[in-house]
C-alpha cells in the first residue's frame, strides 16, 4: 500500500520506521531537545541551524559546486552517510578544530595522534590512528553489512545465576535502524524470548543508557524509539520481578557477537541451553568474566 499511495524515494523512507509490536496511540514530540517538550531555547537552536544550512547551500552554489552535490544527494546510500559527507565537506563536525574556531577549546591538535589539526578530513580519515579501524576487516564487514544492506541485528542470551546459557537467540530485522531505534527494539524482543522460555525473575541488561532508563520510566518517554519502549514495557508485564541494568559494552560481548550473526541468518533461530558453535568461544571468555 505504501507504494502505491507514495513515491519511491518517500515509500522507502516511510519502510524505515520502526513498527510497534503492540498497538499503540501515535504521540506528537518535539524532536530538538532531549526530552521531547518544545522550550524557546530548542527552538533558537534550530532555527540557527537552519540559518547557517542556508547559508551554507548558497556559498555551496557560488563556489560552483553544485554538481557534486547533487550526485552526492542522489547516490543510493543511506541519508546519514550523506549528511555526514556533508558535515565534513562543511567543517560542520564537532572536531577539536571547531571547538576551537569556537573558543571552546584552546587548542585544536587530535587527541589521538597529537601531531596534527583535527580538521574533519584527519578525524575521519587521515589520522594515523584510524588505521586499526580501517584494517579491522571483521568490524568493517559489519559495519558494511548492517549500514548498506538495509539490515539491523538483534541478540539475545538468557543466563542463570552461575552464568550458564539457558537459551539464546538471533533475529535479523530488515530495516537500517538507529542504534537507540534497535536497542529498544532488542529489549522488547529480549523480554517476549525470555517469558516464551518460562523466565518470570530476571535482570534485563543492555548497553544503551537512553534506552534503559527509558524502559525504567513509569511515563510515555518522547523520543523517536518511544513506541519500541512501550512495546518493551508491554511484555515487561508477564514478569514477576524485573531489573534494568545497563552494561559497557565490554561486558556483553556473546550477545553482540549474536546480535552480528543475525545478520546472515534469513529471519530468526533459537539456541535452547546453548548458543552457535561458532561463537563457543567468545562464550567461554564471557564465562570467565563472570566469575
Ligand atoms: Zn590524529
Amino acid at each position: 500500500m505504501v507504494e502505491g499511495l507514495f513515491n519511491e524515494e518517500e515509500a522507502e523512507i516511510i519502510k524505515e520506521i520502526p513498527l510497534s509490536r503492540v498497538a499503540a496511540e501515535d504521540t506528537l514530540y518535539w524532536p530538538y531537545s532531549s526530552n521531547g517538550l518544545y522550550n524557546c531555547k530548542s527552538r533558537y537552536k534550530y532555527l540557527k541551524m537552519e540559518e547557517d544550512m542556508m547559508d551554507r547551500t548558497h556559498e555551496s552554489v557560488n563556489t560552483g559546486d553544485t554538481q557534486v552535490w547533487k550526485q552526492i544527494w542522489s547516490m543510493s546510500v543511506p541519508q546519514k552517510v550523506k549528511t555526514l559527507l556533508w558535515r565534513a565537506c562543511r567543517e560542520a563536525m564537532p572536531t577539536k578544530h571547531a571547538l576551537f574556531r569556537r573558543k571552546i577549546t584552546e587548542e585544536d591538535l587530535c587527541v589521538r595522534c597529537r601531531v596534527a589539526t583535527d580538521y574533519s578530513l584527519h578525524a575521519l580519515w587521515s589520522c594515523s590512528e584510524l588505521d586499526v579501524v580501517w584494517a579491522e576487516q571483521e568490524l568493517w564487514s559489519f559495519r558494511g553489512e548492517v549500514q548498506f544492506e538495509k539490515k539491523s541485528g538483534i541478540g539475545v542470551v538468557i543466563r542463570d545465576n552461575r552464568g550458564l546459557v539457558i537459551a539464546s537467540c538471533s533475529k535479523v530485522v530488515h530495516q537500517m535502524l538507529g542504534c537507540s531505534d534497535i536497542e529498544a527494539m532488542a529489549a522488547a524482543w529480549a523480554l517476549n524470548f525470555a517469558s516464551d522460555v518460562g523466565v518470570r525473575r530476571a535482570v534485563l541488561e543492555g548497553d544503551s543508557m537512553a534506552v534503559i532508563t527509558g524502559l525504567r520510566e513509569d511515563e510515555k518517554v518522547l523520543v523517536p524509539y518511544g513506541l519500541l519502549l512501550e512495546d518493551a514495557k508491554f511484555f515487561s508485564q508477564q514478569f514477576d520481578e524485573l531489573l534494568y541494568s545497563h552494561t559497557k559494552r565490554k561486558g556483553n560481548n556473546l550477545a553482540h557477537s549474536l546480535t552480528r550473526y543475525a545478520i546472515g541468518i534469513p529471519d530468526f533461530l533459537v539456541w535452547m541451553e546453548d548458543v552457535p558453535s561458532q561463537l563457543y568461544s567468545v562464550f567461554q571468555t564471557d564465562l570467565s568474566d563472570f566469575y
